[in-house]
């Protein structure tokens, strides 16, 4: 019954000006309506879920982060390019919006994706996007690190240096380190996902959520620190400190807590009240299991920048970031130095130094997913996803 149903589609698919396209996995197929002129074919990207596993947010006005299996496509509304980890490709049409959807040009599926997506090739004769199922087991694929570069859009995080007029802002400064972090990182074999590409706000709690959608290994949440202005010389201030999710152990650490969950003043919709969840979310257990190994990886962290890094080495600490709550894998924010000092603003804002502080990160994080696979290999690691 199903073997002459799909040579039928099939036909059909390939005939010219096809109104639709197929998605084919090892035991089934979905088809997906095509709209808009037969020579530039237009489709909206949810409609190949859920055979092919896509997230469409929207981050801005006109502007779309559509997640491929674990790979982030950014794309905006009349622009004909599309960005993935930094790297701008064209597409063969501008994405529309029509009725508030998002509609994107066949040829991002066709050919943008395969050439992104492990798992993916697009055959041309029957129109067919065809999933291939993925050989081995989980412990056997890269590892997957998100890359968080904090802040973004209207949300600028600190501006420094004190003392002088402003040269150094949060956003811009989180942006290039983490862009550089994720070069580096796929240099050493791992698979990258950005939470954010380009200057634009996306919402502390939908950072964890695209890590955890995408099945994340490692978080790693990028920012500038800022003194405290109660402090005796904040101008002197200097510095790099790693986070962990925690209850805030001290009060500095609890000052640079309540800096960074400031993000939330941007979110439009998001509430701060009394009865907000952080402590609540703190509890759980889900997340409790990965406090060890967060530790571990801020450790690491602090290891590697201490070798390079021409600031004091102000340690591991705990703190209750909202970015960390929703990760539920190990999760680490690094505070890179303090835009506040003028010496650290202008380190920090040097792209050589960027990639150097980026490259500490990254050899950190694949020393930790080096030690860990061998826990995994001895037995003592969490289940296989
Ligand atoms: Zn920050």
């Amino acid at each position: 019954m199903l073997a002459p149903l799909l040579l039928a589609l099939q036909v059909a698919a390939s005939a010219p000006g096809a109104s639709s396209i197929a998605i084919r996995a090892a035991t089934s197929v979905q088809r997906v309506a095509l709209v808009g002129e037969a020579t530039a074919p237009m489709l909206r990207p949810q409609s190949l879920a859920p055979l092919l596993p896509v997230v469409v947010t929207q981050e801005a006005p006109g502007r779309y982060h559509v997640l491929v299996s674990g790979v982030a496509f950014g794309l905006e509304v009349g622009v004909a390019t599309t960005t993935i980890g930094g790297q701008v490709t064209p597409l063969a049409a501008a994405p529309v919006e029509r009725n508030g959807q998002l509609l994107v040009p066949l040829q991002l599926v066709s050919e943008v994706f395969p050439a992104y997506v492990n798992n993916l090739r697009w055959n041309a004769a029957t129109h067919e996007l065809v999933i291939f199922t993925r050989v081995g087991s989980a412990k056997h694929q890269a590892r997957l690190v998100v890359v968080d570069a904090g802040h973004g859009g209207p949300d600028n995080g600190m501006t420094g240096p004190l003392g002088a007029p402003i040269s150094i802002y949060e956003k811009d400064v989180t942006l290039a380190v983490a862009k550089r972090l994720g070069l580096e990182l796929k240099s050493r074999g791992l698979r990258v996902l950005f939470t954010r590409t380009t200057d634009t706000l996306i919402t502390l709690s939908d950072r964890g959520r695209i890590a955890n959608q995408a099945g994340g290994d490692l978080f790693i949440s990028v920012h500038v620190n800022a003194a405290s202005l109660d402090w005796k010389d904040p101008a002197a201030g200097r510095g790099f400190e790693t986070y962990f999710l925690s209850e805030a152990r001290t009060e500095d650490a609890r000052r640079v807590e309540e800096m960074e969950n400031q993000s939330v003043r941007f979110e439009t919709g998001t509430a701060v009240s009394n009865s907000d969840p952080l402590n609540y979310i703190l509890s759980d257990m889900k997340q409790n299991e990965h406090l060890r190994e967060s530790s571990d990886l801020a450790a690491l962290v602090q290891e590697h920048l201490a070798s390079m890094h021409p600031g004091p080495n102000r340690g591991v600490k705990q703190a209750g970031f909202r970015v960390l709550v929703t990760a539920f894998m190990p999760a680490v924010l690094v505070e890179i130095g303090f835009g506040t000092n003028a010496a650290e603003a202008k380190y920090l804002s040097d792209r050589r130094h960027q990639a150097e502080i980026a490259s500490a990160i990254a050899d950190a994080a694949a020393e930790y997913l080096r030690r860990y696979e061998r826990r995994v290999g001895a037995g003592e690691g969490r289940d296989e996803r």
